[in-house]
């Protein structure tokens, strides 16, 4: 098969990195890069050269691709270009909006939505999700050291001694954990929330307080994912989270809900009570937020407290986070491509999950 790499128009990353271009082409495929596809992640075009890409025009890459992946979906005018029944391959996150996966139906593409990719043991290798979350948890923490007016760790000095910053993780899932590992290693005294009851011991092997509420509702049926809860339960939340962010020095949020708006976590009412110069970095801004004040793709000042909403760190990352991208895109290929040729399976679970279209139908939700 054809498989193109183009140029991501609003990111840093690359869906294939010249290491797999040699592996596909290995096993039997074609490799049609756009020129420059590479660069901003600091992968150079001669490295996909000499990797056995044919590296050409943006146009010419999309018109000769019969697989295409890409980081973010595809515009019209992109998907256009494709070949008839083309195979893309992105995050179309279909249950928070159908339109892209309309737009891919409407040109007979068929669709595979990396989002989609059921939580089992046997897809974790192509889970593209948690390697993002987890460099962004990473990344959140960089970036709120960098804002925080305050050192990280506690210091004992001949000047005197500074105490550590405070640092509150909501949401303790993949990009959390990553945010609790990373704030105990600048040495911030870390202390971790999360409704899912799995998540308490976890916190705890990092050497973190697990902040706990009782009565959360926790559904072992939703596939690792977290649950709406009761309007009880809200309140006591709500009560102990205001405790914990008045003395925080930072807030790290992470928590969502699958095909849902975010839960609101942290009120206005509760940033007017933070600190001046607390810094709150919410990672789940672009489904809505779990900070009531934060903007996504902004970073605002708002009662002293500065708020970044960013759900798309790991384009900060650029460079590994293609790399662990790229094997996470190799893992799911070889469910329908073997040697050379395109073999779906719709009774194999992961491509059951996540081919949202095809021949012109919507299949996501039947
Ligand atoms: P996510 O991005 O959907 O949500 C982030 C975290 O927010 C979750 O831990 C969730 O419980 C939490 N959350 C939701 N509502 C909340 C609220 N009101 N208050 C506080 N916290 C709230 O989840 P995720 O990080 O992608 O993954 C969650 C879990 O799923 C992981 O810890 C892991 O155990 C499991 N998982 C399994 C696989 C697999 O088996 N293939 C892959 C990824 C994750």
């Amino acid at each position: 098969m054809k498989i193109g790499i183009i140029n991501e128009k609003k990111d840093n990353r690359v869906a294939v990195v010249p290491d797999l271009v040699k592996r596909l082409i290995d096993e039997g495929n074609e490799i049609i890069a756009e020129k420059g596809c590479g660069e901003s992640a600091l992968y150079a075009d001669q490295t996909y050269e000499d990797a056995g890409a044919n590296l050409v025009s943006r146009t010419d890459a999309l018109k000769s691709s019969e697989i295409i992946c890409t980081i973010s979906p595809l515009d019209i005018d992109d998907l256009k270009q494709l070949p008839s029944e083309a195979v893309v391959i992105s995050s179309y996150q279909p249950y928070h909006s159908i339109e892209k996966t309309e737009e891919v139906a409407s040109l007979n593409l068929t669709a595979f939505s990396l989002d989609m990719i059921p939580r089992i043991t046997l897809a974790q290798a192509m889970d593209v999700l948690s390697s993002m979350a987890s460099i962004a948890g990473y990344k959140a923490v960089i970036i709120a050291a960098n804002h925080l007016p305050k050192y990280f760790p506690m210091l004992t000095t001949a000047a005197g001694s500074i105490p550590p910053a405070k640092v509150l993780v909501m949401g303790a899932g993949v990009a959390g954990l990553q945010a609790v590992a990373t704030a105990k290693r600048l040495g911030s005294v870390v202390r971790a929330f999360d409704t899912r009851a799995a998540a308490k011991e976890e916190v705890e092997s990092l050497g973190a307080k697990f902040v706990e509420v009782e009565g959360a509702a926790d559904d072992k049926a939703a596939g690792g994912y977290a649950v709406d809860q009761t309007e009880e339960f809200k309140q006591k939340q709500r009560e102990k989270i205001f405790e914990e962010a008045v003395k925080a020095d930072v807030i790290i949020t992470t928590a969502q809900l699958r095909g849902k708006p975010a839960p609101t976590l942290i009120t206005k009412e509760m940033v007017e009570q933070m600190k001046d110069g607390s810094v709150i970095v919410d990672i789940a801004s672009s489904t809505g937020g779990n900070c009531e004040l934060s903007e996504d793709e902004k970073t605002i000042v708002k009662h002293g407290v500065t708020i970044i909403g960013n759900s798309e760190l790991a384009a900060d990352v650029p460079n590994h986070a293609s790399q662990l991208f790229s094997k996470n895109i190799h893992n799911f290929l070889k469910t329908f491509l073997k040697e050379g040729k395109l073999e779906i399976d719709m009774e194999n679970e992961i491509i059951k999950s996540s081919c949202i279209a095809s021949k012109g139908e919507i299949l996501y939700g039947k």
